[in-house]
């Protein structure tokens, strides 16, 4: 598998969309509402990854993917313990590459 560019992550108010996260395939870009927390964060975050590694996925699939994955890292202790991440303020709003 050939490496591709990192996927780049942001923080936004997402109301307008209906959404609590948006992919961008073709930028390989997620967008991700800066209001979730907890599991639910974390669900979206990878819900959001999942889109943009298979775009042909079902969005069954991926609801399934995301739910259950988030569900079982939060279990055994992936918190999010540094909120720098997040934009707070304008001074985070940070993009991630990983
Ligand atoms: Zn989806």
């Amino acid at each position: 598998m050939t490496r591709k560019k990192p996927i780049t992550i942001k923080f936004g108010k997402l109301g307008k969309h209906k959404a609590d996260g948006l992919a961008y395939v073709e930028k390989r870009k997620i967008v991700i509402d800066m209001r979730l927390s907890g599991v639910e964060l974390l669900e979206t975050i990878l819900h959001e990854i999942a889109h943009v590694q298979q775009p042909d996925l079902s969005e069954e699939a991926v609801l399934e993917y995301s739910k259950e994955t988030a569900e079982i890292l939060w279990k055994i202790g992936y918190h999010l313990t540094d909120s720098r991440v997040l934009p707070r303020n304008k001074q985070n709003e940070n993009r991630i590459e990983r």
